[in-house]
């Protein structure tokens, strides 16, 4: 099967976070099942020099945005069995940031959508599937469908659109991206790209994928409730027959205590004397107090409200009552940052503030640290936490998306369980839970080192969710269907989904805290829906082909 991500991003060339993670680890586990597998990114000025110095140009053409003629190169990069592509053009990419700052992020992405599309003759390769990832590419399933619809390199292209956070929509005033994209007004109607009156680019893939997917069971639940859905949960529950949820893996090799280079001492789950090493060169390296009975509580991540840091803000007194030390890394909202600035001063010696972006320290947490603690309102999948059950260090978390499809709390009486959690979005059950937590940590170490054992031992890698991603790619594809007619597989035309529905069931209600249900001695495993594939139908004008502007080079994996 030949298989084409788009993403923003994806590790190690450039990350923001866990969409990084899941591309740059995705990708390759479907290419060790003999796919071929091809990634293209743009390419930003902060891709490290190691990588850029590799490159190979491949191509460059024009790309038309309204009555602009951009620049877009090409370049080639080949790395565990993956062929990655960087979209070039200085002007949009040039810039030591991913996202943001410029204000014109609408053109941005556009351009790469456009930019995607046409490449492909030109490198060439013609995929089976493409698979867009997050509202960025979201218009890459959307322009297929309405504009290159019937063309020959690109009528067989089915989609797979991923939602890895439904809160980034990339919602724009209809006027800029219409002219930039060629878009008639037909296509800017509540039941395809408008918005509230604007453009929403998340929309776009949601709309017009053949199937939708976000990163773990539960989280392809909540989003189709007024609750979670962000103001699109009418549409996802109109196309919940192509909406499924498949919990994401880790590299399991880049998250691995027994062979990590960037941690101080390597450890297994049959001894965890590296562990502790660990926790006191942490404590040296941050300035905290060296003192190896005192438990260590981490929190990684972007510093904002999703993940649950207004909790923390509520109670950071009565969590530091306890004997405790505090270890923050992360970047964000100022609020948070002024939260665990102040923090460290009014606590010197137990509490560390790390505003970085940094890797290896991230890994010397994961490590050193005893408790994780990741209290989000919302959370798509989170791999801080499967990385943090990795390292042995026991997450605290609230029961949400795939937070919920993890951790599974401890339950005294069966004996269950790999962490602690709890339900509603409240801060006082967080510090009840936290403290719970510290208890056993503090009197039942027998019991600790289960739950560490279990976390430690659980099953993290891509190998069953990449099952399920090409299960879900065949699924699209004729052959799949053995009658190897297109015709049979032709999608539903669009107007056959229901129009998203405009009233609003009023906000799900976090209920009271529930009973465990099951041993978490294995990552549970997600369900999934089956689904047929949605119908392309011609719509506006057909995109012109485009045209090299330079002969091509031989691109090193060239399709024919
Ligand atoms: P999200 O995708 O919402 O940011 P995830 O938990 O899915 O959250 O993924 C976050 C990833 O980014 C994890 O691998 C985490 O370790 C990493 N990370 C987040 N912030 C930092 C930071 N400041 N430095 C290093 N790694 C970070």
């Amino acid at each position: 099967m030949k298989i084409l991500f788009t993403a923003s991003e994806c590790v190690p060339f450039c990350k923001t976070g866990g969409l990084a993670d899941v591309v740059g680890s995705l990708a390759p586990a479907l290419a060790e099942q003999g796919h071929d597998v091809r990634v293209i990114l743009p390419k930003y000025s902060m891709i490290p020099a190691e990588y850029e110095h590799k490159m190979v140009h491949t191509v460059d053409f024009e790309v038309a945005l309204g009555w602009r003629r951009q620049y877009c190169g090409i370049e080639q990069l080949e790395r565990g069995g993956v062929t990655y592509y960087f979209l070039d053009n200085r002007y949009y990419f040039g810039r030591d940031y991913i996202y943001g700052v410029g204000g014109d992020e609408h053109e941005r992405f556009a351009f790469f959508c456009r930019g995607v599309l046409n490449a492909l003759p030109l490198i060439p390769f013609t995929p089976d599937i493409i698979h867009a990832h997050d509202w960025q590419t979201g218009m890459i399933p959307a322009l297929l469908r309405i504009q290159y619809a019937g063309l020959p390199r690109y009528d067989s292209i089915r989609t797979v659109f991923t939602i890895h956070n439904l809160q980034y929509q990339g919602i724009f005033g209809i006027k800029d991206v219409q002219d930039m994209l060629g878009l008639s007004n037909a296509v800017f109607t509540d039941d395809k790209l408008e918005y509230f009156g604007n453009v929403n680019f998340l929309k776009a893939g949601i709309v017009y994928a053949n199937e939708v997917t976000t990163v773990s069971p539960s989280y392809a639940e909540e989003i189709q409730t007024a609750y979670y859905g962000e103001r699109l949960d009418g549409l996802l529950r109109a196309r919940h027959n192509h909406l499924s949820g498949i919990l994401n893996g880790l590299d399991v090799r880049e998250f691995d205590p027994a062979t990590d280079k960037r941690i101080k001492a390597t450890y297994t789950v049959n001894d965890l004397s590296g562990k502790a090493e660990n926790k006191r060169a942490l404590q040296e390296e941050l300035g905290l107090q060296v003192r190896p009975d005192v438990p260590i509580v981490a929190l990684i991540g972007r510093l904002n409200s999703q993940k649950g840091l207004d909790l923390v803000d509520y109670v950071i007194a009565d969590i530091m009552r306890e004997d405790i030390q505090l270890v923050c890394l992360g970047l964000g909202e100022s609020r948070y940052v002024n939260l665990f600035s102040w923090a460290e001063q009014n606590y010197p010696g137990r509490v560390s503030a790390n505003f970085v972006m940094d890797n290896n320290l991230a890994h010397r947490i994961y490590a050193g640290a005893d408790i994780f603690l990741m209290p989000s309102a919302f959370e798509p999948c989170g791999l801080s936490q499967m990385i943090a059950l990795r390292y042995g260090t026991v997450p605290v978390v609230r029961e949400t998306g795939g937070l919920r499809d993890t951790v599974l709390s401890y339950n005294e009486y069966s004996g269950e369980g790999n962490g602690f959690s709890f339900f509603n979005y409240n801060a006082h059950d967080m510090l009840h839970v936290l403290q719970r937590a510290l208890h056993f940590y503090r009197e039942r170490q027998d019991i600790w080192k289960v739950l560490q054992h279990r976390g430690m031992t659980a099953d993290y890698s891509w190998l069953h969710s990449s099952r399920i991603y090409l299960d879900l790619y065949k699924k699209l594809l004729p052959l799949h269907l053995g009658e190897g007619k297109p015709a049979a597989n032709a999608p539903k035309a669009e107007t056959t989904e229901k129009p998203a529905p405009k009233a609003r069931k009023p906000a799900a209600k976090p209920k009271a805290e529930k009973a465990p249900v099951a041993v978490a001695e294995e990552a549970p495993k997600p369900k999934r829906t089956r689904a047929k594939a949605g119908a392309v139908k011609a719509e506006d004008k057909p995109a012109k082909a485009p045209r090299a502007r330079k002969a091509a080079p031989k691109a090193e994996k060239p399709e024919e």
